[in-house]
């Protein structure tokens, strides 16, 4: 599965050239399910268990921390208040017990023996996988793969500091970019493939991110974006852009080559 492809280049890539830097595009928190339900944080969702961090929603999925790993095996992960949630709950084994995460990996404990279980790569419940209709991912490490490259980079720290306009500019991005086909203004490549509709990003043509009127707005491929003036290029040195340029570039060589696109010779 090419989710899977992208996972092993930017492993290759981090082991060739890069240190190993947790650079993913959403923080990456463990809390106690039922602490941060109590606190009103909590909502079900149909594809994921969202936490109100700062006043931000992460979407994430809930696992037992400690469970009988020795005698039954690990437990799944769910995204949903699926049957076996529900039973949980019935029979009083659910709160207390899970814990809510976004990690593509999580560490449990065997309830008897205390041993410690770290970097597990949990499967998901297969009624949460019937409920959520997901054919996408099968463990945390899918789930995490899928989060990563559905949530766009804030382009600058001074985003990042205005939560409210962040959450604003994933909706304004996506419908622009859907009416624009996912189509690059300058190179003009059409991206069909879902996931990969991550290379094609919205740009502020004056420079001004809140200004997010629709004449302001421009659909670029990731390789046109990085290019379109110096502070863009500097921008995009970051390990993570760097990466999306070369998966993007590796996949779609032929294409940009055959569009003509302006940048591609360097690459
Ligand atoms: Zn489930
Ligand atoms: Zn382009
Ligand atoms: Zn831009």
């Amino acid at each position: 599965m090419k989710l899977y492809d992208f996972k092993k280049l930017s492993q290759k890539l981090d082991f060739l050239k890069y240190p190993e830097v947790n650079e993913s595009r959403f923080e990456i928190v463990r809390k106690d399910l039922s602490e941060e339900e109590k606190r009103g944080n909590v909502t079900f969702k149909e594809d994921g268990i969202y936490l109100m961090i700062n006043g931000i929603e992460h979407k994430g999925y809930m696992y037992i921390k400690k469970a009988d790993v020795i005698q039954y095996g690990q437990p799944k992960f769910h995204i949903t208040n699926c049957s076996v949630i529900q039973d949980q709950k019935n029979r009083g084994y659910f709160n207390g017990h899970y814990f809510w995460h976004n990690s593509n990996t999580v560490t449990i404990e065997d309830r008897n023996t205390h041993q410690l279980f770290e970097n597990i790569n949990l499967n998901l419940c297969g009624r949460c996988r019937e409920l959520a209709n997901i054919e996408e991912y099968r463990n945390t490490q899918g789930f995490f793969d899928l989060l990563d490259i559905q949530t766009e980079e804030p382009q600058n720290n001074e985003e990042l500091d205005m939560f409210g306009y962040v959450k604003d500019w994933q909706q304004i991005s996506k419908k622009f970019r859907i009416e624009n086909e996912f189509t690059c203004d300058n190179c003009k490549i059409k991206i069909e493939n879902k996931i990969d509709q991550r290379y094609i990003q919205v740009h502020h043509r004056n420079g001004n991110k809140l200004n997010n009127k629709r004449d302001n707005l421009q659909c670029l491929c990731t390789l046109c974006h990085s290019n379109i003036d110096e502070r863009h290029t500097v921008n995009f040195q970051k390990k993570r852009s760097v990466h999306e340029i070369a998966t993007f570039v590796e996949k779609y060589r032929d294409i940009l080559i055959q569009i003509d696109n302006p940048y591609i010779k360097n690459y």
